[in-house]
């Protein structure tokens, strides 16, 4: 990241210190974050170094035994977190809008989900099964794991950083977070309010320039690594943590597919679809990727995608007004526009946008690409930006086929009137979300999400993710 001339800086610097202990941890250096509506400086992140990390985790370790012993204050510590979170809502949405780009509505519910998860899990029961064995029983206990490493990408980085920080503390782990360099200002200032209601030790926020997320995995204190960012990533995040046998969950890319079959009304879908799509840009992992639409309403739904696309309002999502803001980083920016450029080269048509304004910041008008088949690079990869390719079908089994295609297999969706039919297709999707007539509809604090394939492994959320932050033990006693 580069500095810039201009700098609009909200006044809340006393909140970027890196938490280590619970206290700022010592920094010599920072690094600027800028406004992707901007290019502004919003403000200075401290650069935390690898050899400090020894440090960091010596404190997370400290607090291990004390924060494990007693599950009622755990509890109690979670949802004064929660309470932290909305209490911080007016003063702080502003700030992930600045170094995010999301419009203020979408910030502010960042806040608001941050803190359900936070009380969904302090409300969690941790599992415990009592099992016949021999004559008598035997119990089965979930165990904490320890400290726990965390890794957060830009896109959500509220939202993301709690799904790691509420089941890993509710379990009884304590926690050394990294968000991205991109975004690291409100989990840090997030990270400075909770000092006030977590003991000290048990959170450590640091930010600092990549390779910080490579020796946070490396760190041989963590027995657990948990990441969340680009499959590309996320493989050399397995690799590194292999060597220290460390567990990993790993929730990365995706490619999702939306199935829309011909007896749906298009006008009565059309918004629900565009916005499953485009919400943050299509910078949300569940996000509608790629449409594929039978053939007989595939220009109707074309057509109403454009229209939509082309009335909404795209600029600085401090302005109440507009619903899609910048895209967050020149190098996704450019992304898009090179493969709406490829996209065109192999025979795509635009049906709305295509074009990247001239004004500052990384902005791409939001576009519906029409004339594109399997096999084009937009609708292969993830584009991670707001950029829909639609896809004509004939035939249900080859629409199938198309949609189980490629590396990933994140979420999808199924859209018909006929429910049975919507079933037997999403029974024979290769995902670990399908939703019917919605997409991404099962994200919510009691459903596991994760992904298949390439998309990661194992899942947040639920039970389940709770389950990822604990080792099993088994009690038994002589002869039963
Ligand atoms: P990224 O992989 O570039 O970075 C993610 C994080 O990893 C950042 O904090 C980064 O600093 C850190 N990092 C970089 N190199 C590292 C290394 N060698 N070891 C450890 N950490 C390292 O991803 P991004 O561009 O920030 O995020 C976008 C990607 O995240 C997209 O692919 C998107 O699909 C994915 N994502 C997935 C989910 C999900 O739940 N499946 C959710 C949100 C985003």
């Amino acid at each position: 990241m580069t500095n810039s001339p201009g700098v609009d800086r909200p006044d809340l610097s006393t909140l970027f210190a890196a938490t280590a202990d619970g206290i700022d941890v010592p920094t010599t250096a920072t690094f600027a974050v800028l406004n992707p509506a901007t290019e502004h400086v919003v403000g200075y992140a401290p650069s935390v170094t690898p050899d400090q990390l020894d440090g960091v985790f010596a404190a997370a370790e400290r607090a291990c035994q004390p924060w494990q012993s007693d599950e009622g204050a755990r509890r109690q510590a979670l949802h004064a977190a929660a309470d932290a979170i909305d209490a911080a809502t007016d003063e702080l949405s502003g700030l992930l809008t600045a170094e995010q780009g999301k419009p203020l509505a979408e910030a502010r519910s960042e806040f608001t989900r941050a803190a359900v998860w936070l009380r969904y899990f302090a409300d969690l029961q941790l599992g415990h099964e009592d099992v016949p064995h021999l004559d008598g029983r035997a119990a089965v206990q979930r165990r904490p794991l320890g400290v726990v490493a965390a890794i957060t990408p830009w896109n959500v980085p509220l939202v993301l950083a709690v799904w790691k920080i509420a089941p890993a503390l509710r379990a009884g782990n304590t926690m050394v977070l990294k968000p991205s360099p991109f975004t690291p200002l409100t989990t840090l200032a997030v990270g400075h309010l909770l000092r006030r209601v977590l003991p000290a030790g048990v959170l450590n926020i640091i930010a600092g320039p990549d390779p910080l997320g490579a020796a946070l995995v490396a760190h041989p204190t963590p027995r657990k690594v948990s990441f969340t960012g680009s499959t590309a990533t996320g493989i050399k995040v397995a690799q590194a943590a292999a060597a220290g046998l460390k567990r990993v969950t790993l929730e990365l890319g995706g490619n999702d597919p939306a199935i829309i079959f011909d007896d749906v009304d298009v006008t009565a879908i059309a918004e629900t679809l565009f916005w499953n799509a485009f919400t943050n840009n299509g910078q949300i992992c569940r996000a509608v990727k790629r449409v594929y639409a039978h053939e007989s309403i595939h220009a109707e739904l074309v057509e109403a995608l454009a229209t939509i696309a082309a009335s909404t309002k795209v600029g600085d999502g401090s302005d109440p007004a507009v619903r899609l803001g910048p895209l967050n980083n020149p190098a996704q920016r450019d992304r898009v526009a090179e493969l709406v450029r490829d996209a065109l080269d192999h025979g795509a048509t635009v049906a709305a946008g295509g074009r990247q304004p001239a004004r500052p910041g990384y902005f791409y008008e939001p576009t519906i690409l029409d004339n594109v088949t399997d096999g084009v690079r937009v609708v292969d990869e993830e584009q991670f930006g707001p950029v829909l390719p639609v896809v004509a079908f004939r035939d249900t089994a080859d629409v199938i086929r198309s949609a189980n295609r490629g590396p990933y297999g994140l979420t999808a969706s199924v859209w018909s009137n006929d429910l049975d039919r919507a079933r037997a297709v999403a029974d024979q999707l290769d995902a670990g979300q399908v939703s019917l007539n919605v997409h991404g509809g099962g994200v919510v604090p009691h459903l596991p999400f994760g992904g298949h394939k390439l998309s990661g492994i194992g899942v947040e959320n639920g039970p389940w993710g709770l389950d990822a932050y604990c080792d099993l033990r088994v009690i038994t006693s002589a002869g039963r």
